[in-house]
């Protein structure tokens, strides 16, 4: 464990690490295409909350890799730390040392808006938030962000970073009247997209979801205390008792005198991100009551009953299709085998391999197992294809070691549609499955034969029906976002610029 560069007093106060991602070139990422978001946790009530901090966001560091950070309070002072760079990177036991207190916010970013810079790394904190220091987490993608931040900006706010979260940020420091919560509530009411917020005061922990609950958060309990996390790995990874999902548009206060919850906002429809489940979450989390690999599992059933091929081994793509890839196998009784290994121990710092290393097969991220293809008939399963670029490394490896067929099955339907709630996806024109047919995605990636889970086969496996809207919901309406498929978005959108209040040009933006 290592904070390299060491800390100097950062914008908002507290100490920052310059972790080596500050200086290193972007990675090369073969292995993968879709990047995470972030992941946020919160703990109230329990001694050494840092040290919790910590190893929750090992547990969450899946979420993001370019920053880390964490705040805590010890009833008047607040701590903060955060710095570029992995968990291990960022914190020394002597940053972890100086973080006193019971009560704490983490996060780990990828970032999806604003610059990978220091600026950006999370907790952010405020100092003189109706009087007294405010940390704030947060978890998605605002939509109308920009537009804000041009009003807060006309309105004299300086801005200190380029991400989404500032926003509120500015929104609650600028709140007249009231007590902090309805300053937190009057600021989130503005926002529109998706969040999971994590607030952090010397006097108690907020945490609200939004009002379609895109990104998901639960409720656990450590001992006496409270805890609140993205994914309910890291409560296992801390020894906490999962207690409750909590709701789309719920907002939790946690102080000593325990939990009290409240609804601040309703949408028309629930509308939780089916990629958590296909890609981003962790297999070992739990999210609204689903595990993660057991939908996973059932997805790659039910693409065996829509489309089977005549094969001699399945293998999945790691780490996220492993288990489609098992429930695959299952259901077609051809043997599952570890076909390709991931190296899991390349950070997002590594240094890239030259173009000449790389065409002569330079393979850090990914490797077939020559034994188990060679000679074979593969059906490799994989979770998505977004620009098509990884499918095609990873269908010519195969048949580079040996595979005499290369049957490609995807455990979702075609991505045609970019995400607008915190999800890195490609623009529009970079989707391989905006411009091509099925037919052509399969020339294009070099494979014997493609197929992709339908949507009604995706939404089986997940368990959702139309009674998952709620009751007189519309005949097809449940309780996921799938506008990456279908572009039929659950928010309102608005141009890049945050001007006015148009909906994208080119998709249908559901409205709330
Ligand atoms: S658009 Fe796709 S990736 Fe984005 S939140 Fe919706 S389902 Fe998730």
């Amino acid at each position: 464990m290592f904070a390299a560069g060491g800390g100097v007093t950062g914008p908002f106060g507290g100490t920052e690490a310059f972790g080596v991602a500050a200086a290193a070139e972007p990675v090369l990422d073969l292995s993968r295409h879709w990047h995470e978001e972030c992941g946020v946790f919160g703990v109230w009530g329990c001694d050494n909350a840092a040290q919790l901090t910590y190893y929750a966001l090992y547990a969450l560091q899946h979420r993001g890799q370019e920053s880390a950070g964490i705040a805590t309070v010890d009833g008047t002072e607040m701590f903060h730390h955060r710095g570029l760079g992995l968990v291990a990177e960022v914190f020394a036991p002597e940053d972890l040392n100086r973080l006193a207190g019971t009560g704490g916010v983490g996060h780990v970013r990828y970032s999806t808006t604003g610059a990978n810079k220091l600026a950006n790394a999370q907790p952010m904190v405020l100092f003189d938030v109706y009087g007294g220091p405010l940390a704030l987490a947060h978890n998605g993608n605002l939509v109308n962000a920009m537009l804000l931040r041009r009003e807060l900006e006309e309105r004299g706010s300086i801005f200190q970073s380029t991400s989404d979260t500032e926003v509120v940020a500015h929104l609650i420091a600028r709140h007249r009247g009231g007590s902090l919560t309805d300053a937190i509530v009057d600021s989130l009411r503005r926002v529109q997209g998706a969040y999971a917020f994590v607030f952090l005061t010397p006097g108690r922990l907020v945490e609200a979801r939004d009002p379609q609950g895109l990104r998901p958060m639960a409720l656990g309990r450590f001992g006496d205390g409270w805890v609140v996390a993205s994914e309910t790995c890291a409560f296992d990874t801390i020894g906490a008792e999962f207690v409750r999902d909590i709701q789309p548009g719920e907002l939790l206060v946690i102080d000593g005198a325990g939990v009290r919850d409240m609804r601040f906002a309703r949408a028309a429809r629930k509308a939780l991100c089916t990629f958590e489940y296909i890609y981003f979450a962790r297999p070992d989390s739990d999210i609204d009551g689903r595990n993660v690999h057991v939908v996973r599992k059932a997805m790659g059933k039910r693409l065996a009953k829509e489309a089977p091929v005549e094969a001699d081994v399945v293998i999945g793509v790691p780490d996220s299709s492993i288990s489609a890839a098992v429930g695959y196998a299952e259901a077609t009784g051809i043997p599952y085998e570890m076909g390709l290994i991931k190296n899991k121990y390349i950070g997002r710092t590594f240094i890239q391999p030259s173009q000449v290393l790389r065409e002569r097969g330079v393979r850090l991220k990914l490797n077939p197992v020559r034994k188990v293809v060679e000679g074979r008939r593969v059906v490799m399963v994989d979770d998505s294809i977004v620009r098509g670029t990884t499918s095609r490394r990873i269908v010519q490896m195969l048949r580079d070691a040996g595979a005499v067929e290369v049957h490609v099955r995807i455990s979702s339907p075609p991505v045609r549609f970019p995400c607008y709630y915190g999800i890195d996806t490609s623009a529009r024109e970079e989707l391989l499955a905006a411009r091509l047919s099925v037919e052509e995605m399969t020339e294009a990636i070099g494979a014997d034969s493609l197929a992709f889970l339908s949507e009604a086969g995706m939404l089986e496996a997940l368990g959702a029906g139309p009674e998952a809207a709620g009751p007189g919901a519309p005949a097809g309406r449940h309780e996921f976002c799938n506008a990456c498929f279908h572009g039929e978005y659950p928010t309102r959108l608005y141009d890049d610029l945050g001007k006015g209040m148009m909906e994208m040009a080119g998709h249908r933006g559901g409205g709330s």
